[in-house]
């Protein structure tokens, strides 16, 4: 088993690949063997002797979704292609993340950009770095590259360990963006960890930033409604709309 992006991909002989795309709401379950599928939730049940693993989706947004694909060759067209922050170098998290001119949210939660960074993720990064979401990946200086590659880093690894703890030799049953200890993510009008100023937050279509005012923005909030028209098209209003958008652009090159 591999991760391709966001994907998880199963390998079986022949370069045979399942691979998964849970988007927001699949889920993994873990149940005895042959158990079955919820009637509501389930979507697939792949069974094993020790037990069935069990493919959910809660909501009636049906996003996830199964790829039967053969060869290497196929398998990598599912790839959105951006930079594993965690295994590349501090140049090449540079010229990914100001490759084009974006504001940072959507820099960060562009899978053609960097390699897996969802909403909640991109939220703890921007206030560990100390930067606004809607900064403009054109105008960061070099010592802002470097804090939001080492805050990047930080995040990321911090929150990866501490949940492989939690789960223990357990099958991670409880998956959520929403976790107890996040600094800024869905914690709307809660005190910032750092300095105490409730947390703001700003809503464009099916997607919201959170971030602390004061360590982010100079003490500035950002308006939601000024915000339409300076970000047009240039926020990710939901991760397969942009990633549709992506595969649009790769398959017209
Ligand atoms: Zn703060």
């Amino acid at each position: 088993m591999t991760r391709l992006g966001k994907r998880i991909v199963w390998h079986f002989d022949d370069e045979l690949f399942m691979v998964f795309h849970l988007m927001i709401a699949g889920r993994f379950r873990w149940r005895p063997a042959g158990a079955a599928l919820p009637a509501k939730l389930g979507l697939a049940a792949f069974d094993f002797p020790p037990g069935s693993l069990l493919l959910t989706e809660a909501g009636t947004k049906r996003r996830a979704s199964l790829h039967l694909v053969r060869g290497e060759a196929t398998l990598a067209t599912l790839n959105p292609g951006g930079l594993d922050v965690l295994t590349s170098s501090a140049a090449a998290f540079a010229l990914a993340i100001t490759s084009e001119n974006h504001t940072l949210k959507r820099a960060l939660t562009d899978p053609g950009l960097l390699d897996g960074i969802g909403n909640a993720y991109s939220d703890e990064i921007l206030h560990a770095a100390r930067l606004s979401p809607l900064q403009l990946t054109s105008r960061l200086a070099a010592d802002e590259i470097n804090r939001l590659r080492e805050a990047s880093l930080r995040v990321l690894t911090t929150w990866r360990d501490a949940l492989i703890d939690q789960a223990g030799n357990a099958f991670p049953e409880k998956v959520t963006a929403f976790r107890p200890g996040m600094a800024v993510h869905g914690r709307y009008g809660k005190p910032c960890p750092i300095c105490g100023t409730p947390i703001q937050r700003i809503r464009y279509a099916a997607n919201e930033a959170n971030y602390c005012p004061a360590c982010q923005t100079g003490g500035r909030l950002l308006a939601d409604r000024a915000l339409s028209r300076l970000l047009k098209d240039d926020w990710p209003r939901s991760l397969e709309e942009l990633e549709h958008y992506k595969n649009e652009r790769r398959m017209r090159v």
